[in-house]
């Protein structure tokens, strides 16, 4: 998980803090210098590193934190606003041109995740009803064209190539009369990188830069980099003028220094960032969001963007009334399973919930999807019949269950014993809720 580090340093700092009825300036110089230290741990500029300190010291002083009723309370707050500010303060979005096609521009180096992201994106603006065409620039990576292809052809979204051999000026050029032809609002430029920024690449791009007139310069960095994906943010920008950043690879080990320290070392904001190697993994980045994750208070707001986005609303309510009646079966169990997996790794959803990573065990807890597969193998192996009558399942059909499914007996006794505890619950709380509706009648 990224930020991890990070993460569990400073709630261990400020839970040290939330804890004391009384906090000394002591205890405040002791917290800063844990901050400082866990924030040049995890990569961050160490100028930004400094700001930052004197700034939430200054604020400190400011507020007279020491006359408030929960000092601790007050240090965080001020540390959550410094973080978001660091980051960006509010979310970045996406420039749009006044006359269509809006165009994108994506560079980096090589491997950084540009042509991954650039299909990512193309998946995002067409789930806002948008129409982007993908235009394959990078002539030089083998296979870069076909990757983005691909892709394309993955998320249905039209490609525009011209092989390897015309120049990614011309290419750009043309692809721009193309997107105007079939009415194409936004154009995605994947353009080549290096493993090392030099002079005949930063020539090429701004020669495409000249002739595409983008809208967005994005500079797609890797967040596993650290302090590296900062410099070469900085030296981007001082050849090429970028209007923002997309951080990959957040899914990953990352101590999050880049994140941390991109817009404060370039003043490039971080418009998206990519958590996952699928294509819906790229989100609009919110530095409040990101901030409030740090810090241990969870992200209810994206969770919520994603069960909105995902869980159709009808399904849900007829999932809802079925567990009133108690008349919730072995496929609704499943519908609804693939609904909450359709918002993402379980694991990334779980850190989003305020709290939940200071969970004991939870921490190093990795949600096991082999264990859903496995449940979603058993229910699959059952007739429709014995799905929604799950009273049907006698020792001989769960043996057969079991076998079908490649599971012990033992596997399918347990999630037929988790099932049936379910629907008792949901019984009793169904008759529980209806007496207070007839509580409420009554009055
Ligand atoms: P390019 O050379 O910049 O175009 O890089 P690619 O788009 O080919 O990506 C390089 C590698 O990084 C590929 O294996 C991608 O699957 C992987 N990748 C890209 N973005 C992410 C991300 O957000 N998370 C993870 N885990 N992998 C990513």
């Amino acid at each position: 998980m990224a930020f991890e580090g990070l993460a569990s340093r400073l709630q261990g700092v400020f839970g040290k803090l939330k804890g004391k009825g009384k906090v000394s300036d002591e205890d405040v110089a002791e917290a800063m210098r844990e901050v400082r230290l866990a924030l040049l741990e995890a990569d961050v500029n160490f100028k930004v590193v400094k700001q930052f300190i004197s700034s939430v010291k200054e604020k400190a002083v400011g507020q007279d934190v020491m006359k408030s009723f929960t000092p601790g309370m007050v240090i965080i707050d001020i540390v959550n606003k410094e973080l978001t500010e660091l980051m960006g303060g509010t979310q970045s979005k996406l420039a749009r041109a006044n006359r269509p096609p809006t165009v994108i521009m994506m560079a980096g180096l090589q491997g950084a995740g540009k042509t991954t992201t650039s299909g990512k994106l193309a998946k995002l603006l067409q789930k806002g009803n948008h129409k982007p065409l993908l235009v394959a620039c990078d002539i030089y990576r083998p296979a870069a064209i076909k990757q983005l292809q691909v892709l394309g052809s993955q998320i249905g979204a039209p490609v525009f190539s011209m092989g390897d051999q015309a120049s990614p000026v011309d290419i750009a050029r043309a692809a721009l009369e193309e997107a105007k032809a079939n009415n194409n609002d936004y154009v995605i430029i994947d353009t080549a990188g290096r493993l090392h920024i030099d002079e005949a690449l930063m020539e090429e791009l701004r020669q495409v830069h000249a002739v595409a007139k983008p809208d967005e310069v994005l500079l797609v960095i890797d967040a596993m980099t650290g302090q590296d994906a900062v410099n070469v943010a900085e030296s981007f920008h001082s050849q090429l003028e970028l209007s923002g950043v997309v951080l990959t690879k957040l899914d990953g080990d990352t101590r999050g220094g880049a994140a941390l320290s991109v817009k404060a070392v370039t003043g490039c904001p971080i418009k998206f960032a990519a958590m996952g190697e699928k294509i819906d993994s790229l989100e609009p980045f919110h530095p409040d969001r990101m901030a409030s994750r740090i810090l241990g208070m969870g992200d209810m707001l994206s969770l919520i963007e994603k069960a909105q986005t995902n869980i159709d609303a009808e399904k849900a309510a007829e999932m809802e009334r079925k567990m009133r009646n108690a008349e919730f079966t072995f496929e609704d169990f499943l519908e609804q399973m693939a609904q909450v997996r359709k918002m993402g790794p379980l694991d990334q959803l779980l850190e989003m919930v305020p709290g939940m990573n200071k969970m004991k065990g939870l921490k190093d807890m990795k949600v096991d999807e082999r264990q859903i597969n496995r449940v979603e193998a058993i229910v699959k192996s059952m007739t429709t019949e014995e799905k929604n009558k799950p009273d049907l399942l006698n020792h001989s059909r769960r043996k057969r269950i079991a076998a079908g499914s490649g599971q012990t007996v033992a596997d399918v006794n347990r999630l037929i014993k988790q099932f049936d505890d379910m629907r008792k619950m949901m019984k009793q709380f169904s008759t529980m809720m209806d007496g207070q509706k007839g509580k409420k009648g009554a009055k």
